[in-house]
């Protein structure tokens, strides 16, 4: 028994494995490089319509990279990696200054869209993250309220004892917090409930094609009503068709975000794309 996995691992190895390893420690390294040159790293900003009003009051935040060989990575692959190098502390700092000086110099334009910032398990647990988060918002004149951290189901589930003693002083500084991807992981309804979340974004695998499959219709429902039943705001995201957001119009879901909505966009393409759906909206 004890051979044959040994051949198999062997054998799995010599088929490409190292070459995997070798192209992950590649990624890794170029990321390292990435970090301390400003200009292959950028954020994109997604609105989130909220379908009570029709205003657009937040906007989430998403890291962008491309090589100086012109090929993007997207951040479903590097984002995974750089948990595993023990790089996203690092990644998420560079990402938290970068969105706030954003959102500074959008008050500046009279802009005050609440911005929500994707961070990782890893951020929550080192002891220098809420004091960092916090030292930039107070140098760019900017609350905590004015911003969201948006935490994996999966990543809320990891470390349960120190990351909730950490998202309860995260929201007694006064952040919001989000659960994203929710519906996908593994937390128990009871574990929830003793978290301070104010958000619950249901994962877009739910919502992607939600017009066509009614056991999906069955989720979301179920998902929204939960959400409610907590005192949660609830989000879609992945709206890809109107009908699809009609039927979370019904279903009482309370923000939606989505490429029908509008794609992530950069900080100035969202200045005119605001002003642009401002200007265009008949008054509620
Ligand atoms: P997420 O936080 O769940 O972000 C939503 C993802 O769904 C984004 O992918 C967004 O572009 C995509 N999306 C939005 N609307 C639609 C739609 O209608 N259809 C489809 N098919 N997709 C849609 P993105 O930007 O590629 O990011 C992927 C994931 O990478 C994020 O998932 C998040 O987990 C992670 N990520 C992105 N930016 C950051 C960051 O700044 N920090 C950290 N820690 N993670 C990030
Ligand atoms: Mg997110
Ligand atoms: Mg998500
Ligand atoms: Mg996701």
């Amino acid at each position: 028994e004890e051979g044959r996995r040994e051949k198999v691992a062997i054998r799995s190895y010599k088929s490409g494995e190292d070459e995997e390893h070798l192209e992950r420690l590649k990624i890794i390294d170029q990321l390292k490089a990435a970090l301390n040159q400003e200009d292959q790293l950028f954020m994109v900003y997604q609105p989130k319509l909220n379908l009570k009003n029709g205003n657009v009051e937040k906007v989430e935040s998403l890291i962008r990279w491309q090589k100086p060989d012109g090929k993007w990575v997207s951040p479903e692959v590097f984002i995974g990696l750089a948990e595993q190098a023990g790089l996203i502390v690092e990644i998420t700092q560079w990402v938290v200054k970068t969105v706030i000086t954003q959102m500074r110099a959008w008050q500046k334009q009279k802009i005050s869209t609440k911005v929500s910032i994707n961070i990782s398990a890893q951020d929550i647990l080192h002891p220098d993250f809420i004091y960092s988060i916090i030292k930039h918002l107070e140098a760019n004149k900017l609350d905590p309220q004015s911003i969201t951290l948006e935490i994996t189901e999966r990543d809320l589930m990891e470390n349960e004892q120190e990351g909730a003693q950490r998202l309860h002083a995260l929201k007694d500084a006064g952040f919001d917090l989000a659960v994203d991807d929710y519906g996908i992981g593994q937390s128990s309804l009871g574990k929830l409930k003793k978290l301070p979340i104010d958000e619950l974004k249901i994962d877009k695998s739910f919502i992607l094609k939600l017009d066509q499959s009614e056991a999906d219709q069955v989720i979301v429902q179920s998902t929204i009503q939960l959400g409610h039943n907590l005192g949660l705001h609830v989000v879609a995201e992945g709206v890809e068709n109107q009908a699809t957001q009609d039927i979370l119009h019904r279903m009482g879901c309370d923000y939606i975000q989505g490429f029908y909505f509008c794609r992530p966009i950069t900080s100035d393409e969202f200045i005119s794309w605001l002003k642009n759906y401002e200007d265009n909206r008949k008054p509620n």
